[in-house]
């Protein structure tokens, strides 16, 4: 059979690839946020063992890839898999399967809490039609172990830090122990002439670093949430993603300014063109003004 098999076309819109070797397929898997239960795992492994040649790839995305199934067995595979709960991934022009690191669930330095951004994720977009392929990710801190900043949509887990005076001893520590160099201290800059430190908002990463490991608890978390990144790709023209919003509080406006994300980019891409490359041709300023307004959210100065 063919691609021209429109039967066999469609399977591919659902995660059902041809292999170099003819009449042979792959079927790429679903786990949302790289989750599955041993019950799952175990029929992947018997569907492999029947259908397939008893084995596995593991891709890049936290899915699970079944090799060598021949065109006949992808519809009954299929079904054994369905039976356990196992779904199909995505390829081609629509929103693949999400991923996510463990977060605060497991990871003791995990800011959020990912895996349910993660469902909530794939129950509003997966395998949503769009101009090119659509990755989202999310982190649950700077140490970016999911590589938001290379997804279409990165979350990342991130906190603001602020500093307090009265428990500052001034040991300089802050200073050398901050990743990115944001922390300065300001002589005779403080309310009564002394000296001050300041994180430079336009540097700082939301790491959490200085508010953890701050002698004297004078680094303390300001605000808490996630910052949204959009345009990031890798693939044959890499982009590393930019800062929609450093600090986003509430789910509600996490929520719609990804749904203005992707109605903006439905809206301006050009067929096979990266979210990320359409920014670059309309320009980063103009496409964060109209996430924004459609967002409906309050205008602020800094995003
Ligand atoms: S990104 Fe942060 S929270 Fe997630 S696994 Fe890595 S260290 Fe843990
Ligand atoms: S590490 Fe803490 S105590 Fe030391 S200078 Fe920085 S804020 Fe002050
Ligand atoms: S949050 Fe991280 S990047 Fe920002 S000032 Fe603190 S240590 Fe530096």
């Amino acid at each position: 059979m063919s691609n021209s098999n429109p039967e066999l076309a469609a399977l591919g819109k659902v995660g059902m690839m041809r292999q170099t070797q003819p009449d042979y397929y792959v079927m790429r898997l679903k786990a949302v946020g790289g989750d599955l239960s041993s019950g799952q795992l175990a029929r992947i492994a018997e569907v492999a063992e029947r259908y397939g040649r008893g084995g596995v790839h593991l891709s890049t995305r936290q899915g699970v890839e079944i090799h060598y199934v021949r065109s006949q067995d992808l519809e009954p595979a299929r079904i054994a898999l369905a039976e356990a709960g196992v779904e199909m991934g995505a390829c081609g022009p629509r929103v693949r399967s999400i991923v996510a690191c463990p977060g605060s669930e497991t990871c003791r330095l995990g800011v959020i809490d990912t895996k349910p951004i993660a469902r909530e994720l794939d129950a509003r977009y997966f395998k949503q039609e769009m101009p090119s392929k659509f990755k989202l990710a999310v982190t649950g801190c700077s140490s970016n172990c999911t590589k938001a900043n290379e997804n279409d949509i990165g979350v990342r887990g991130a906190i603001e830090p602020l500093w307090e005076p009265a428990s500052c001893t001034d040991c300089g520590l802050c200073v050398s122990f901050c990743p990115v160099s944001a922390i300065g201290r300001r002589d005779g800059e403080g309310s009564g002439g002394e000296f001050r430190y300041e994180s430079d908002e336009e540097s700082c990463i939301n790491c959490s670093v200085c508010s953890s490991l701050c002698p004297s608890g004078a680094w303390v978390v300001g605000r808490k949430g996630y910052t949204v990144l959009i345009g990031g790709t890798m693939g044959r023209i890499p982009r590393f993603a930019s800062v929609l919003k450093r600090i986003v509080e509430s789910d509600e406006e996490l929520y719609a300014l990804i749904e203005a994300s992707i109605r903006c980019y439905r809206e301006h891409g050009l067929k096979k063109e990266r979210f990320g490359h359409m920014i670059d041709r309309i320009g980063l300023e103009n496409i964060k003004e109209e996430i924004i307004e459609q967002a409906e959210l309050p205008r602020v100065e800094k995003y």
